[in-house]
């Protein structure tokens, strides 16, 4: 068996349309593979019908934006029913929020003399959530920066001049929309938010008061000692582990789809929580 709980498809900003995202999945010997797109749950029918076909098993699944404190920290919900009124409910909001914003990172950037960014990144997105990603394409074609990565250092993170700020979902509030779909919820990457301990202490307490159970241990960008801090983590607030490349794109050097590093054996991995 071979999991990958954590991927993004066209319907976000993946590269891969659902379809090819599971036949690659089930090339590369996943078995099991959640397909997570920000806000959306779009890609899953596509998904399940590529799935049924080759044979893997599709985990319907979302990742969903939350702010905490002023931060934003993705929470993964695993094997959600995407027809739950209340999540459709949460996850629409969250669209138009995202529109929102795009229309006034495109303004912003404008008064920069950076025209057309946002009808770029919507053309970018096409049917699809609007992302960063999606800018940070458009910026970089237009030169102004080396890399996807330099884009977002100078353009669109926190005091750059595409940087809008949203207040997305309440963490509860996310949790509430997963466990109310049936899923579980799984606090997606969390040596990425760049906590101090006990900045992740109070996350993870607050999730787990929330009715969060699982905490994503191998992260697609984790390294030895990132997965080493999760794993401490997980266990000291009695969460479950999960597992998650966070593909979106075969450019990503560090994000291979399903070669990920094993679990510590004695974390408990949220699959057990399931019997196929
Ligand atoms: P959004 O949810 O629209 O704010 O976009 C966030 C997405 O941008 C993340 O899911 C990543 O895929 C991507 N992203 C965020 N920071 C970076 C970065 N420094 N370099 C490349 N991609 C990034
Ligand atoms: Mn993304
Ligand atoms: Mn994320
Ligand atoms: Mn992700």
């Amino acid at each position: 068996m071979s999991y990958d709980l954590h991927t993004h498809s066209t319907a976000s900003d993946g590269v891969y349309t659902p379809a090819q995202l599971v036949s690659c999945a089930h090339e590369s010997g996943v078995t099991h593979l959640a397909l997570t797109d920000h806000d959306c749950t779009d890609g899953l029918f596509e998904a399940q019908a590529e799935a049924s076909r080759c044979g893997l098993k599709l985990i319907p699944a979302v990742e969903i934006s939350t702010t905490w404190h002023g931060k934003s920290v993705h929470i993964v919900g695993l094997r959600i029913d995407p027809d739950s009124p209340e999540l459709k409910s949460g996850l629409a909001r969250l669209q138009s929020q995202r529109l929102t914003r795009a229309e006034e990172m495109g303004r912003n950037l404008a008064k920069k003399g950076i025209m057309g960014s946002f009808e770029a990144a919507r053309e970018l997105a096409g049917l699809g959530m609007i992302t960063r990603t999606h800018f940070a394409k458009f910026l970089a074609n237009q030169g102004l920066a080396a890399s996807v990565r330099a884009v977002f250092d100078h353009y669109l993170v926190q005091g750059k001049p595409g940087y809008v700020h949203t207040e997305w979902a309440g963490l509860e509030e996310a949790v509430g929309w997963i466990k109310g779909a049936g899923g579980v919820a799984v606090l997606a990457h969390p040596q990425r938010y760049k906590l101090t301990g006990s900045w992740l202490r109070r996350l993870l307490t607050e999730f787990k008061y929330g009715g969060g159970e699982a905490l994503e241990v191998v992260a697609g960008s984790a390294n030895i000692g990132d997965i080493q801090a999760s794993a401490f983590a997980a266990r000291r607030h009695g969460l479950m582990a999960s597992v998650g490349s966070d593909f979106h794109s075969p450019d990503h050097a560090w994000l291979k789809l399903g070669r990920l590093p094993e679990l510590p054996d004695d974390l408990n991995p949220v699959w057990s929580l399931w019997d196929e």
